[in-house]
Formats: C-alpha cells, structure tokens, sequence
C-alpha cells in the first residue's frame, strides 16, 4: 500500500515543478511542505526577476510562488502544508509530523527538494558583542515582505554574491539606507554587472575589507572593518550577512542515504537517483543557491527520471566516482557517473570553486583525459562541464592545470 505513488519534500520551485511534471503525466503526487504555504524562498522575495524561463515573464517572488502552486494544483497534486518530514526510511519511507502527530508515508518513490540553509554569523566567526539587528539576507526578507518590519535603517551588508544583491533590493524596499557592502576579496563575487545596483543606490562596496567586530548591548551600534589601510568604524544599526548557502541536507544526515562531504548535499548519478534508488532530489538541495528557474528546470529533468525508474526504464545504479583533486574545487554534482543517456538529468558536471582559480579544468578517467575547458572564475559561481560518455566503475578525477 502506498500514500501516493511519489512523495515531493519540499514544495519550493523544484519541488513543485517536479510535482507539476509528474501530475501533469498521470501520476499520484503528493507535496510535503512544512510552512503553511508552498512556494520556498521566492514566496519571501517581493522583488523581481523570477518566472522569465518558466513563464516567459518578469514577476516578483511571491506572484511566482503563486503561480507554481496554481500550476500543480491544476495538474493535480495534492499539497500538504504544515507537514514536516522528520526522517527518511529506507525504500521510500518518510516519517511526517503535522497538527495529527507523527505518521510514516510509503510511496515507490520520494523526491527530495529541500533546498538551502544560510550560513550564520557565528559560523562565520565574526567577533565581538552579540546584540540584535544581526540577520541573514532570508530573516530580513521574512521581516520586510511577511510581517512588514524594518529592523534596522542604516546595515552594512556582508557579501557580494547574487543574493546580497537581493538583500540590497529589499532595503530598497523598505527604505532602509546600507552604509556599504564589505567584501573580503578584491572584486565582487557575483558578476561585474550587479555592482552597478549597488552604485545605483549609493551604496559603496568596500574591497578587501572585513568585519572584524560587531558593537552594542542590545542592538547593534557600531562595526568595526578590517581594510588595507587598517581598523576603521562604521556607524551601522545592523548587519546582513549574506550567502554561504550550503544544502538543507539535517533530514539526509540522519538517514541511510550517502551524504557528500563536499557539496553538503546528497550523492546523486546522472538522473538524479540518490544511494537508495527510491530517493530521487532536485534543487538547491543539490550544491547550494541556483537561480530559481534553474532549481525549477531540474526539478521537471528529474521528474522525468522518476517516471523512468517508475517504468523499469533506468539503468542499473552505479558508474564511476568522481574525486575531487585541486584545492580550489569545492564541489561536483552530480558524484557518479554511469553511461551516457539521451534521458540523463545531467549532460554536465556542476562545478563550484572555493577559491578563485585560472586555468583548464580536465576531467580524468585511468590517467586519459575525456574532457577539458578553459577556466577564469571566482568562488561561488556558476560552472559546468559538459559531459562526455564514461564507462565502467574507475574512479574519475576532476582538476585543474593553474596557469602562472
Ligand atoms: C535571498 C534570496 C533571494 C533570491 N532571489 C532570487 C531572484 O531574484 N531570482 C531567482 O531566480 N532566484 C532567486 N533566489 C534563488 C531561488 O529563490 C532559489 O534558488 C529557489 O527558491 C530554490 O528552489 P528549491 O525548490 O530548491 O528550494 P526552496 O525554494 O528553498 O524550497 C525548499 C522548500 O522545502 C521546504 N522544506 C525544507 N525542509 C522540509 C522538511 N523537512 N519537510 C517539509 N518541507 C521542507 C521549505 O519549507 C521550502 O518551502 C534567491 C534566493 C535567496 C536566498
């Protein structure tokens, strides 16, 4: 007996897509999604872009959400919010708790597709007092668009990837004034284009400059910056921290599936299968923050692939390992790699850097190279590789050849 034939975890862009692609095929889904509405992260961003490849149109967050929502319910799926899945069973068996208590559900599969955690102020190991007005780019969003709060006037935003650029648009919003965005490295890490936001605004982006502590009893007063020219104070109200996104993987590491150590997310082959071929995932649960349109784009791939499975139309779990062997590598999805397949979720390898890195990327396999590419990146950007066809189980080693 089972609850529905696929289980969705997770009803933000991937999942629901998923979901909606599966439906929309004739099969019985249902979305578990622990918030009392489904739509994930874009339901907090009240600004644009969203929905220009899904629906050939520019819409804020929450009119995007709503739209993914009325999309899967039209197909069919069946929703449940306030429904938080505790642990993962083997065989594609989840354990849920909602206002009925705790119950398992059976399905022959599951999709996971619960996105991304972002990093803390003390995993960043910044110093000094602990008052508030200290919050993630998502708890300001949550403030400003969902309870229409302004918690501080005047932040300092720490980070320069997309999503501090997010952050930037909802102080506009809001009407709250930066005092500046600090960015430890010497250039921006989002592509140069975002810095004209900034400027736009009159929010100047410090380089080479750090939060080295954070003032005030209560609420923060004051940030003093590490710069090249030495310590230098900032009468800041607040601080955003932004970024260091990494999987929301807590329900994977108390269960039987393989974890990888490096992306933080799940191991998945080429279709997006996990170590228990019940257990399929999509999304930013995969390697950290991805665009939503490209969440939602793997989220319908994999659907696919679950419906292959479904039918007896995959191959059989296995193919070779690919290592990780530069320092500057962070992370490769997906971690094996089995024959080349028209219907495969992945054609190429994502990549993400620790460390800028300027060189060729070669994809290794028994000491023949099968692939290279030339590469100039900095961390945290989007790369890929594609993938040429590998057979058999030697393991695959993925590196770079630095340039002087
Ligand atoms: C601040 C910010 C701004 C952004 N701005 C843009 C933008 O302007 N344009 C753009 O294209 N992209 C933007 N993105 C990226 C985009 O929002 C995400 O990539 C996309 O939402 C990821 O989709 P997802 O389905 O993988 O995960 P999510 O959207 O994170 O959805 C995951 C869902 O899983 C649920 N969940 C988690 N654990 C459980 C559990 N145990 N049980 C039940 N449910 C669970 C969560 O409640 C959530 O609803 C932004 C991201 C951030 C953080």
């Amino acid at each position: 007996m089972t609850d529905a034939e696929v289980l969705v975890v997770g009803g933000g862009p991937a999942g629901l897509a998923a979901a909606t692609e599966l439906a929309g095929a004739g099969r019985r889904v249902t979305v578990l999604e622990r918030e009392a509405e489904a739509g994930g992260i874009p339901r907090h961003c009240g600004h644009y872009p969203f929905a220009m490849r899904e629906f050939h149109r520019l819409l804020r967050g929450p009119d995007y959400a709503a739209r993914l929502r009325n999309a899967a319910l039209a197909a069919g799926v069946t929703i449940r919010t306030r429904t938080t899945v505790t642990a993962l069973l083997p065989g594609g068996v989840v354990e849920v708790t909602d206002d009925n208590g705790l119950a398992n559900l059976a399905a022959k599969a599951v999709l996971l597709a619960t996105g991304v955690r972002e990093s803390s102020r003390a995993s960043r190991l910044i110093g000094g007092e602990k008052p508030g007005g200290v919050l993630s780019t998502g708890a300001l969003q949550g403030m400003v668009y969902l309870n229409h709060q302004r918690p501080f006037q005047r932040p300092v935003i720490l980070g320069t990837e997309l999503v501090a650029f997010s952050a930037l648009l909802t102080c506009r919003h809001a009407g709250i004034k930066p005092l500046a965005m600090i960015e430890p490295g010497q250039r921006i890490t989002a592509r140069s284009p975002a810095i004209w936001l900034a400027r736009l605004m009159g929010v100047p982006v410090r380089l080479q400059s750090d939060i080295a502590a954070i003032r005030g009893r209560t609420h923060v007063e004051g940030v003093t910056l590490s710069t090249p020219t030495g310590a230098e104070d900032l009468p800041a109200d607040g601080v955003i921290v932004t970024g260091g996104f990494r999987p929301d993987a807590a329900l994977l590491r108390g269960s039987h599936l393989e974890v990888d150590p490096a992306s933080g997310g799940p191991v998945i082959d080429r279709w997006g299968c996990l170590s228990d071929p019940a257990y399929f995932a999509a999304g930013n649960l995969l390697r950290g923050v991805e665009t939503a349109g490209w969440c939602w784009s793997e989220g319908r791939r994999t659907a696919r692939a679950v419906m292959a499975a479904l039918d007896g139309r995959l191959p059989k779990p296995g193919g070779a390992r690919v290592a990780l062997a530069h320092p500057a590598l962070r992370l490769a999805v997906p971690q094996i790699l089995g024959p080349e397949a028209t219907d495969a979720v992945y054609g190429a390898l994502q990549i993400r850097l620790s460390a800028p890195a300027n060189g060729h990327l070669h994809l290794t396999q028994g000491g023949q190279t099968l692939t290279s590419a030339r590469l100039d990146s900095l961390p945290e950007r989007r790369l890929s590789l594609p993938l040429p066809a590998v057979s058999g189980a030697t393991p695959l080693t993925l590196t770079i050849e630095d340039h002087a």
